[in-house]
């Protein structure tokens, strides 16, 4: 039975801990044994009781507490061969072959080394005669997979690490509230984010909440421009009315030459050159801190379980790998490509080569960085001369989702820079029949980004009949060229009826593109859908404080979330909260499930189980309802617990959107202008769906879309989530039947 180490190290980070549960369960589901190394590095060094194994119920509970219950420390002695070697000695002492370590790219440049100096620790331990050789010929390598838990973003091999959706989660709210105060008093604000080497939580947290400026060490301005530049986009700003300034400054803010720009120089600036009333708020720890978001709880638990199945695959000779997640997809790469890719970074920064630093750090970085600098304009740039302007209407249909406003001020924005003339249909469809459309500046989308609701107006109408010749009236008087709908389902349908109907109907010959926007992520040519990162959030903001309510009373909650027949809330849920059990409508519901879960649960609370939670989708099945459910289990569970409902109802709708929502929304909305703004000028256009397919923005053409739905049930008929169904059964289910199914395994 292999014996897999597991250790967080370096700085914490929140997700640690669901990344912790996932190594543990998936092991000793596959037969493993696993061991904690308390205290990262100084654990492993000093032995005795820092390395302790772990079993099922040890990393119950911890899924949404930030830090890390395993501890985390610096430790000097590890950068020392003599420290390395009383690690190896305490691996090899706990018969432990493989590691699995989280941390930033500090800790697993530590892993690098100790691998690779294995086999001389393990030859000098035999030589000092701390093991004998037969000891060391059965300790001939050692297996390492690593995690990057870092909430700076600031490492090669994953897109995302463990931690910085959730400080982008901090920062975010931060602003936000920040901007409101600041709003009152006409105030300036500069707010220090973390960030040393890396500009990631500054730049984004600067996208998704409309700030003014932003200052990154991978671009940094010229020495004595960059004052100048800053207090005109900022005067600009105030002189066309805005009533709040945020200038967000990474930590490792820098100018050309390299000198330091602190949040004190800004401020200095602004106030001597503006005579602006300035505020400093450095962020701090507060952006390490508190109950990791949905998606790092879920994304931790997927790299932490995919550590383990690359451990257990590996060879002897094979080099450690960096497990990292590109969109939904899980990847593997070679811990040296990510070390040398990321040393190289701040390589190039300190070399001040600062092209070079931009260029390694991604498109995706690239990409933002443009696009911030555009939507921070005070005015749009004047139109290239000659260029034809093309007149674009931007529009909603279906229900509404937070990060739709977001996505309307990107493309507001960034069309109308791009020299085109756009054009707010109000109130979706109805809208478009009833002619409501006026043109919209650049100021008229300011402050839209953080608000959550759809400003333009949207609703689940879908045109028919007559409401053809309303349209196509509506689309000639304002001689419209290209059309971006943002929405949901039913925003879907609506287009791909006038798509279908535009050999009927010339004003309809136009190229259309729609913006995925729907909390149910039911949406097809998308693996993600903006608004549905929010909801899962509010989900899972909800069922913790269920659970601790429940915690106190033996109480077993039935808890239902929206997604009509799409099942991506109840199972994320399911995953991102620990529930036991998930109930979709893709599976459907039988008597028998609900039969052997009332089952479980009776042996869960007979030996001392507190709180069950079952999490169920809206229409799982509409004759066993939530109700009928928590009334089945409450009457079969007599004494021994008591079960309420829970239906969160509207408030997954509503809220603010998240920071991964208002940058998904952004990148989508700015390539869907790229796009549609390219296609008026083709003879033969293609109208399309914009979309992220396994972390690439893609565009699908409408003439495909047809085929990938399943209309009756209103969603597409694959699923990529649905994969994950097993995977999560196993991470929440408990102990003991686990067990019995062992039991049983080795018994046939
Ligand atoms: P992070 O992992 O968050 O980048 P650090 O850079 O502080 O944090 O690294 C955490 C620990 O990893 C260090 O205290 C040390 O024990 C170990 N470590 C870091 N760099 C090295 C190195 N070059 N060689 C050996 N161990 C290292």
């Amino acid at each position: 039975m292999k014996r897999i180490g597991v250790l967080t190290s370096g700085g914490d980070a929140p997700g640690m801990n669901a990344a912790v549960r996932a190594v543990v369960r998936t092991a000793l589901e596959k037969g493993a044994e696993t061991f904690a190394i308390y205290e990262g590095y100084r654990g492993m060094v000093e032995g005795k009781d820092k390395i302790r194994r772990v079993g099922w119920n040890k990393v119950g509970g911890i899924l949404q507490l930030g830090g890390t219950v395993i501890g985390s420390a610096r430790c000097q002695e590890f950068r020392e061969r003599e420290g390395r070697r009383n690690a190896a000695l305490n691996l090899i002492h706990n018969g432990i072959e493989a590691l699995v370590i989280i941390g930033g790219d500090g800790s697993l440049t530590g892993a690098h080394i100790l691998q690779q100096e294995w086999p001389g620790l393990v030859a000098e331990l035999v030589e000092v005669g701390q093991i004998t050789q037969e000891v060391a010929d059965t300790h001939q390598s050692l297996t390492i997979a690593g995690l990057v838990g870092s909430i700076d973003n600031d490492m090669h091999g994953t897109d995302m690490t463990i931690g910085a959706d959730t400080a982008l989660h901090r920062i975010v709210d931060a602003i936000d509230a920040i901007t409101s105060t600041a709003a009152s008093h006409q105030r300036t604000f500069v707010v220090e984010v973390m960030g040393r080497r890396c500009g990631y939580l500054a730049l984004m947290s600067a996208l998704a909440s409309g700030a003014d400026w932003v200052l990154i060490p991978e671009s940094p301005p010229e020495v004595h421009e960059w004052q100048a530049r800053m207090c005109e986009v900022l005067h600009k700003g105030r002189e066309t009315g805005r009533r709040d300034s945020i200038v967000v400054v990474a930590e490792g803010a820098q100018d050309r030459n390299g000198n330091p720009i602190t949040s004190q120089d800004v401020k200095e600036v602004l106030e001597q050159r503006l005579g602006e009333d300035t505020r400093i708020t450095v962020l701090g720890h507060v952006q390490r801190g508190g109950a990791p978001s949905a998606y790092d709880r879920i994304m931790s638990t997927l790299v932490g379980a995919e550590a383990v199945e690359a451990v257990l695959a590996a060879g002897k000779q094979d080099e450690p790998v960096v497990i990292g997640i590109q969109g939904n997809n899980v990847t593997r790469t070679p811990l040296s490509e990510c070390l040398n890719r990321t040393w190289a970074v701040a390589d190039a920064i300190k070399e001040r080569d600062y092209s070079k630093a931009l260029a390694l750090r991604g498109g995706s970085f690239r990409q933002s960085f443009r696009m911030l600098r555009t939507l921070v304009r005070t005015f749009p740039h004047d139109p290239e001369p000659g260029q034809r302007r093309r007149r674009i209407a931007v529009m909603h249909g279906g229900g509404p989702a937070p990060g739709m406003n977001t996505a309307v001020r990107a493309a507001v924005r960034l069309g109308t820079d791009k020299g085109h003339v756009m054009l707010g249909v109000n109130n979706g469809f109805r809208g478009l029949i009833n002619d409501e459309i006026e043109e919209m500046d650049w100021m008229s989308v300011a402050g839209l980004a953080p608000r959550g609701g759809a400003e333009l107006g949207t609703n689940r109408y879908i045109p028919e009949g007559r409401d053809f010749y309303a349209i196509a009236r509506s689309l000639e008087k304002h001689q419209i060229e290209g059309l971006l709908m943002i929405g949901g389902w039913s925003g879907y349908l609506s287009v791909l009826e006038l798509f279908n109907n535009r050999q009927n109907y010339p004003a309809f010959d136009i190229p259309m593109v729609c913006l995925p926007s729907t909390i149910n992520n039911n949406l097809p040519a998308t693996d993600f859908t903006v608004g549905a990162d929010t909801a899962l959030h509010s989900i899972v903001w909800a069922v913790d404080r269920i659970k601790q309510s429940a915690v106190a009373s033996r109480r077993v909650f039935v808890v239902e979330v929206m997604g009509h027949h799409c099942g991506y809330l109840t199972l994320m849920g399911g995953m991102a909260t620990g529930a036991e059990r998930v109930y979709l409508h893709e599976e459907g519901v039988t008597l028998r499930d609900m039969a052997a879960d009332v089952e479980e649960l009776i042996e869960g609370f007979t030996k001392g189980k507190r709180l069950g939670l079952i999490i169920r989708n809206e229409l799982a099945n509409e004759i066993y309802s939530t109700a009928f459910m928590a009334a089945l289990f409450e009457e079969e569970g007599g004494d021994l617990f008591d079960v309420r409902q829970a239906i969160l109802g509207h408030m997954q709708q509503g809220g603010d959107p998240s920071p991964f929502d208002r940058i998904l929304a952004t990148r989508f909305a700015s390539m869907a202008i790229d796009y549609l703004a390219q296609q008026t000028a083709e003879e033969e256009y293609v109208s399309a769906c914009v979309g992220q397919i396994k972390g690439k923005i893609q565009f699908t053409d409408l003439h495909d879309v047809h085929r990938l739905l399943d209309m009756d049930l209103a969603r597409p008929k694959s699923q990529w989530w649905m994969a994950l169904r097993d995977f999560a059964r196993i991470m929440a289910q408990p102990e003991p039947q686990w067990d019995l199914r062992k039991a049983k395994k080795e018994s046939v």
